[in-house]
């Protein structure tokens, strides 16, 4: 069955002229891109999409990290998308990251690290509806 995931590329993605080599890894994995936008998020909002986080001692550091630059949410869809989008963008921490994701080949370290992806179906559903209206979504892709 298709499913949706989201996914941002962060501040350091756009920051570093790397929309396009990641977006290019989505297609070439077999994602259909059914929604994308920019936006330049605020601490209120960076910090109320990570809520999840707000105790971690990272927090305050994730959401100046988050807020300093223009993101990009997509919201991708594929069969098993949401695992398989957690593993094409690879851990965390890219020194931990297996070779060939997004994460190994892009990314600086665990905090500025190029792109976030929904974990589950609940977080993608609360997420995808946290920055897109069903309007900005493409039905029917063909
Ligand atoms: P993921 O993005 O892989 O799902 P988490 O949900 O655990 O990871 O964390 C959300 C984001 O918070 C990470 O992508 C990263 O930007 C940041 N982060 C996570 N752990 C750390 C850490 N130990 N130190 C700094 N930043 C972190
Ligand atoms: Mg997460």
């Amino acid at each position: 069955m298709k499913q949706r995931t989201l996914a941002i590329l962060k501040p350091d993605c756009v920051r570093k002229n790397l929309i396009g080599k990641v977006v290019k890894k989505m297609e070439e994995a077999g994602f259909k891109i059914v929604g994308m936008k920019m936006v330049k998020l605020d601490s209120n909002t960076a910090g109320e999409f990570y809520a999840v986080h707000k105790e971690r001692p990272f927090f305050y550091d994730l959401v100046s990290f988050m807020s300093s630059a223009p993101c990009v949410p997509i919201v991708l869809e594929k069969e098993n998308a949401i695992e398989d989008f957690r593993k094409l963008i690879g851990a965390t921490d890219p020194a931990q990251a297996e070779d060939g994701t997004i994460r190994k080949l892009y990314a600086d370290s665990k905090e500025q690290n190029i792109v976030h992806g929904s974990d589950a179906p609940e977080t993608a559903e609360y997420e995808i509806k946290y920055f897109f209206s069903s309007k900005e979504l493409v039905e029917n892709y063909g």
